[in-house]
């Protein structure tokens, strides 16, 4: 038998020559030596295991929402066979597998008034999202995805499978909340939920002439918010001409208002107010709305799309920095770069979690994310656009930014998302759950 049947014939689930769904980011090659796809921790002990005898690095892919480099050669375990979402009402929490999408946990969680803490998009994986940190539409009021995990599954690179709590290896229940893949496969997630069955939310599309006016309201205006405003971000949107947009914003260049509050319509139309009355919208979409609609606050691509992205967190968003951003971005600038979005962070994300985690960028204001198409005739390009709008902010980097939205991940910038003393930690933990290093990829602590 060569290397891959032996793996294949141990396994209850699958050696897939590609995975059964297309990576969200189709944009670089996926050549791993085996793509293993388990149905059961068993199978991802086994294929650590082999992976660890042959020497070669693991991998674990969700959705590929987080692909920002190739895949070449080693062990790829997708998860997405690692499905079921179950909520405990009573005790306000939902357990899930690693191959469970945000979309999966906040529809069983819905018919009990209850919503996790997820992100912009409901298409991401939740398990990936959470370890990264995750600020999403309700982070202001609850805090980071990750402040609110409560045990973790997890098999490490000695193919030994954990249980990680608070009441347990603490160190390990540290680090995993915050340090993304770096420890092993989790295979399983179980989280607080929130209570939360509507709120004032949605978008409110300006005309992208107005994009200087309604940005610098907008740094004005979100200085001084509740923490009711669970989430709040302007975008510049550089829209494609597609059918299933609304005229107004078909291929055009617009200026998008996220916002979401928890507090009621009546008070959120009034927080709301001077913000609508910048320019004329082109479309106004806040309402109240019940939470399974959440993906109408960010109207997030939900088709797997070639994407180049870069992010950096801001300690503070003068009227300098939004110039400095029109001055790259603003209008008069034909480029392939459909979003650059700033969003307001702080509230309860500014506070330590309940019991301390690695969650990195805590005390960063806002944050800067920046998307840009590599089609075949724009990929030469964009990756400079878009590395170029960042770098544009450089003045107003805040100390550490945040590991899910740093997009493309290099050593150095991974290293940095850290103070000297939280890297020690991290890598200790690293050093004693994975001592061969076989975890991480692109996204490993160094
Ligand atoms: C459209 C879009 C919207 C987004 N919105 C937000 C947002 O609002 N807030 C935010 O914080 N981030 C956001 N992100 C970033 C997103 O959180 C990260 O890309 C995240 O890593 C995606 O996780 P995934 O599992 O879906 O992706 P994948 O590409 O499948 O996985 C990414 C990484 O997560 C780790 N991972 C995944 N599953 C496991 C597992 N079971 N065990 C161990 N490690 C695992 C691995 O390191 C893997 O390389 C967004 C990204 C996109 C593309």
């Amino acid at each position: 038998m060569t290397g891959t049947e032996e793996l294949s014939a141990s396994l209850s689930g699958e050696v897939l020559a590609q995975p059964g769904f297309q990576p969200f980011n189709p944009a670089f090659p996926v050549r791993p030596a085996a793509l293993v796809a388990p149905t059961d921790i068993h199978d991802v002990v086994t294929a650590v295991s082999w992976a660890a005898k042959n020497g070669m690095p693991v991998q674990v892919m969700a959705t590929g929402h987080g692909l920002n480099g190739p895949v070449d050669g080693g062990v790829l375990i997708t998860t997405e066979q690692l499905g079921g979402v179950t909520v405990d009402p009573d005790r306000r929490t939902a357990t899930f597998g690693a191959g469970v999408r945000w979309g999966q946990v906040i529809e069983a969680a819905a018919p009990h008034g209850l919503a996790p803490v997820n992100g912009s998009s409901s298409g991401v994986g939740a398990v990936g999202y959470t370890l990264g940190g995750g600020t999403g539409p309700l982070s202001r009021a609850y805090g980071f995805s990750a402040d609110h995990v409560v045990r973790a599954r997890l098999v490490d690179g000695n193919g030994a499978v954990h249980e990680v709590d608070d009441g347990g290896d603490r160190e390990l229940f540290w680090a995993l909340r915050g340090g993304k893949g770096n420890f092993g496969v989790v295979t399983e997630l179980e989280i607080e939920l929130m209570p939360v069955a509507t709120l004032y939310g949605g978008a409110v599309y300006f005309p992208g002439a107005a994009a200087h006016d309604v940005l610098h309201a907008f740094a004005a205006w979100s200085a001084a918010l509740p923490e009711e405003v669970s989430t709040t971000s302007v975008a510049l949107l550089r829209l494609p001409p597609l059918p299933e947009l609304p005229e107004p914003l078909r291929g055009q260049f617009v200026v998008a208002l996220r916002f979401a509050y928890l507090g009621g319509a009546d008070a959120g139309a009034e927080l709301l107010a001077p913000m609508r009355s910048v320019a004329t919208p082109l479309i106004d979409a806040v309402q109240e709305i019940p939470y399974a609609a959440v993906d109408s606050i960010h109207q997030d691509p939900t088709d797997p799309i070639p994407f180049w992205d870069n992010g950096t967190g801001l300690r503070d968003l003068p009227a300098t920095a939004v110039d400095a951003l029109l001055e790259v971005a603003g209008p008069g600038h034909d480029i392939p770069v459909p979003m650059v979005e700033v969003r307001l962070l702080g509230g309860a994300m500014a506070r330590p979690a309940t019991i301390p985690n690695a969650v990195s960028g805590r005390d960063t204001a806002y944050a800067l994310t920046t998307v840009g198409i590599l089609a075949p005739d724009t990929a030469e390009v964009v990756p400079g656009l878009v590395d170029g709008i960042v770098a544009a902010a450089a003045p107003w980097r805040s100390r550490f930014d945040l590991f899910n939205l740093i997009g493309r991940a290099t050593p150095e910038r991974v290293a940095g998302l850290w103070d000297e003393q939280d890297r020690a930690r991290l890598l200790a933990v690293k050093r004693r759950l994975d001592p061969a290093g076989l975890f991480g990829g692109g996204h490993a602590i160094t």
